[in-house]
């Protein structure tokens, strides 16, 4: 017997083979929500993009998720653009890793770099129209050695915020490395690190990294760095690693700031076309923390985005008490709160503090955290995250979840476009 699929959202996307704007609709099958679609030439599409089978709690219902714009918009280069929270530039597309699934593409072939002073024009150019959250990604930026001096143009250019991606192999292996970014002013590094297991690594990025994963997170932590921890999760190989993730992530705070969770997507490179088996969607997410993390941290802890359509994340805010305890400090979901002009600047403002690392000295384990001030201290020194950020690919793509992305990417002249449609690929 077929179940009955019931349409719960109009909306528009694109055909994974040509790229070409088509309607598109979210499917209700059972428990699991479907993205469907037909192109007049290449055919039909469906791809999972929500499964809340095994999930009950009424925050993550997709009601919440289902998103109120009336898009009218006909071509995906024609939508109005969120503000942005964070500009992405990349400053190179050389890696010293070869991973099987890579969203840039990365790899020893290397596109011309742009130089230092090419960089300070386009991060000026960002700061003065008032994006001054700039995450530094590449490729592997670490690659570049010119990275302190990078770090250091941004921060001339106005930048109040530098985040590193990086995979964490430069940070572990030369000891000082840590310490010269942050004194250049770097504020946080976004790690890569998909689990706590080897065979993880094996599969996910062709060795085994963990070795060099804790000692990034030792060196970092000795030059006081902030540093999340960023899954890439895939059914079958980490979503059974998830809680001792964050239980693993917990243990180090203050030196980590939290964890990261980057559902797989499929663009840039992967081995071959997605089934639906080989996605993980949000609740399953959550649901497998809670689960994993015996209930240490539960679903009820989240709430959705707000900044960004509440499909693309969710987020979790904790104070990490002395002896691991947490307390919940995230706040309610609010669905206007992107609303107000300056959101986006107060939402960075957040976000960034959220991972930077505070002034831990001032907060001993042994003082009274019952009293507001010595609360609020531990809550600036071992805060700690976990949040979520699905990214799009051709397959799952919901224009009205990328008309609110804040995630946006700067191309040479400084100008931005949302992270997934500037790394949508064909199949
Ligand atoms: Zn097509």
């Amino acid at each position: 017997m077929t179940e009955l699929a019931v349409v719960v959202e109009r909306t528009k996307s694109v055909c994974p083979v040509c790229l070409r704007s088509v309607d598109a609709r979210i499917v209700r099958v059972g428990g699991e929500y479907f993205m469907r679609k037909q192109c007049a030439e290449h055919g039909k599409f469906s791809a999972v993009v929500w499964r809340t089978t095994t999930i009950n709690s009424e925050q993550l219902t997709i009601n919440n998720y289902v998103g109120s714009d009336d898009f009218t918009t006909d071509t995906i280069d024609n939508y109005m653009m969120a503000a942005t929270c964070c500009a992405l530039v990349e400053v190179t597309s050389r890696c010293n890793l070869c991973c099987p699934v890579c969203f840039a593409e990365s790899g020893e072939i290397a596109r011309a770099e742009p130089s230092v002073d090419e960089l300070y024009g386009i991060f000026k150019r960002l700061c003065d129209d008032g994006n001054t959250f700039i995450q530094l990604s590449g490729g592997e930026p670490t690659v570049r050695d010119d990275l302190p001096e990078i770090i250091a143009a941004a921060r001339r250019a106005g930048a109040e915020t530098v985040q590193l991606n990086s995979n964490g192999l430069r940070l572990a292996r030369e000891p000082d490395y840590a310490k010269t970014l942050h004194d250049a002013g770097l504020s946080f590094v976004f790690m890569q690190f998909d689990g706590t297991r080897g065979d993880i690594y094996e599969r996910l990025r062709g060795r085994d990294l963990f070795a060099d994963k804790l000692a990034a997170i030792g060196n970092c932590g000795a030059a006081k760095l902030g540093v999340t921890l960023v899954p890439t999760v895939v059914p079958d190989v980490n979503l059974d690693n998830v809680g001792e993730i964050v239980n693993f992530a917990l243990s180090r705070s203050p030196d980590v700031r939290g964890v990261h969770f980057q559902p797989v997507s499929y663009f840039g490179r992967y081995p071959s076309p997605p089934r639906d088996r080989d996605r993980v969607t949000l609740p399953e997410i959550l649901r497998a923390v809670e689960l994993q993390t015996n209930g240490r941290v539960r679903i009820t802890d989240f709430a959705p985005s707000s900044c960004d359509h509440p499909r693309c994340g969710f987020h979790g805010d904790f104070v990490v008490l002395p002896r691991g305890q947490l307390l919940k400090i995230t706040p309610k979901y609010d669905p206007d709160a992107c609303c107000a002009p300056d959101a986006h600047i107060k939402n960075r403002k957040f976000v960034s503090r959220r991972w930077t690392r505070g002034d831990e000295e001032k907060t001993a384990d042994n003082a009274d955290f019952s009293t507001l001030d010595n609360f609020a201290k531990r809550a600036a020194s071992h805060g700690f995250t976990i949040t979520a950020m699905a990214f799009q690919d051709a397959y799952t793509l919901d224009i009205a979840r990328l008309r609110r992305c804040s995630l946006h990417v700067a191309d040479a002249s400084g100008r931005v476009k949302p992270f997934c449609a500037q790394y949508l690929t064909r199949v």
